[in-house]
């Protein structure tokens, strides 16, 4: 087997090669955003793309028609290492989480590992998973078995730092129903029961419990619907509610049950019924894989980014990788694509299609790229990734 230098010199070779297809790609990919579960076009450009370069490809895995995965076989046995993309946009604001970008950094990867196969040992899965952003495309295809076998799943995400890691908080998205009795706003209001004052209540409820919880925890709302006419009682108002906490634990055994009483609270004081719906996959708190993150950390530097640790005080989001995380070792890799902007702003969806942005792609693929030629080519490093899996499992559990 060819050692890693080797190895990372075939890897940046193709991706000089393969430069102006992949991103030509991203730009394509941007200029037609499609939000969670509806990336049709993404998922079938990356899959041909992938198809094209000698994988086998799987389309519509999980029973989700936006989902692939393409596989490469290498020498028999060994390990299967699993390259992530991500294709998603957000709703009126295009690819301001820079989607486009983990899409083809985890293509570039698939193109550059393509060559180098018939000298390794394992199988690699170039795997389109869609609706992060919402949906938990990750978690469907977590429970339909799709990452059955994966020894490690590699990702890296646009940002404005570069970083090996991530602490993600655990999340959870309530749809909150409230059902009234309609009646005439001036002639009869005595004879309804008003929904929107249940939602209304519902907010207040929220914010009075704000100053009772951990620092970590997050509760933001909108009103999904508010009533169909100023005149009439509302008959029916919702709301969309996302809760988070830094674990899944804390969300789901302290948080929650305290949510859900402020719901039925305002359904009581209104004299309306109502009901809670999952409106997406609970997210879980990515588990941090630090071997991994070393690996992440040596070949962003070879690509001459400086790589600063993680500061829990800057902030930070939730992604579905976070289950995937937890179900076997994940890499979830931050690079920068601009000094300042924060995803799901105009400003990183403008610098998700800008030249640093563009150059963050090739730097992605090989930094993916050269990570999973380190799992395929070195059983100590495999050895690493999985006792630190393991180690992190066992101290949550005993948490
Ligand atoms: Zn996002
Ligand atoms: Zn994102």
């Amino acid at each position: 087997m060819p050692d890693v230098p080797t190895l990372i010199d075939r890897i940046d070779a193709t991706l000089d090669r393969e430069r102006e297809a992949l991103l030509e790609l991203s730009h394509r990919i941007h200029a037609h955003p499609e939000i969670r579960f509806e990336e049709v076009q993404a998922s079938a450009w990356l899959a041909d793309a992938l198809e094209a370069r000698g994988f086998t490809l799987e389309r519509g895995v999980a029973g989700l028609p936006t989902a692939f995965r393409a596989r490469l076989e290498g020498q028999p046995a060994g390990p299967t290492v699993a390259v992530l993309c991500e294709y998603d946009a957000l709703p009126g604001l295009g690819h301001a989480c820079g989607h486009n970008l983990i899409a083809t950094m985890g293509a570039g990867a698939g193109f550059a590992l393509a060559p180098l196969m018939p000298d390794l040992t394992g199988t690699l899965l170039v795997i389109g998973t869609p609706a992060e952003e919402g949906g938990g495309g990750k978690i469907m295809m977590l429970e339909e078995g799709v990452f059955d076998g994966v020894d490690a799943a590699l990702m890296i995400h646009p940002y404005h730092q570069n970083q090996a890691g991530m602490a993600t908080l655990a999340s959870v998205k309530k749809e909150v129903v409230y059902h009234g009795v309609p009646a005439h706003a001036a002639m009869a209001p005595h004879l309804g029961r008003n929904a929107l004052d249940a939602v209304r209540l519902a907010f207040a409820g929220i914010d009075a419990m704000r100053q009772q919880v951990r620092d970590d925890v997050r509760i933001h709302a909108i009103v999904s619907d508010g009533g169909a006419a100023a005149n009439i009682i509302p008959e029916r108002a919702s709301m969309t509610c996302v809760a988070r906490a830094a674990d899944a634990r804390h969300l789901h055994e302290a948080l929650l049950p305290r949510l859900l009483g402020v719901f039925e609270g305002a359904a009581l004081m209104t004299g309306t019924t109502h009901e809670v719906q999952d409106a997406s996959h609970p997210y879980d708190e990515i588990l941090r894989n630090p071997p991994l993150e070393s690996a992440f950390e040596r070949h962003a530097r070879r690509r001459g980014r400086e790589v600063t640790p993680f500061d829990p005080a800057a902030g930070t989001g939730s992604t579905d990788m976070g289950n995937v995380s937890q179900a076997l070792p994940g890499l979830h890799g931050m690079l920068a694509i601009d000094d300042a902007a924060l995803p799901h702003t105009a400003a990183f969806a403008t610098a998700a299609r800008s030249a640093r942005g563009d150059a963050t792609v090739v730097d992605g693929a090989s930094v993916l790229a050269a990570v999973a030629a380190e799992l395929f080519s070195d059983g100590q490093v495999r050895a690493q990734v999985r006792d630190a899996f393991s180690a992190a499992k066992d101290a949550e559990a005993k948490g």
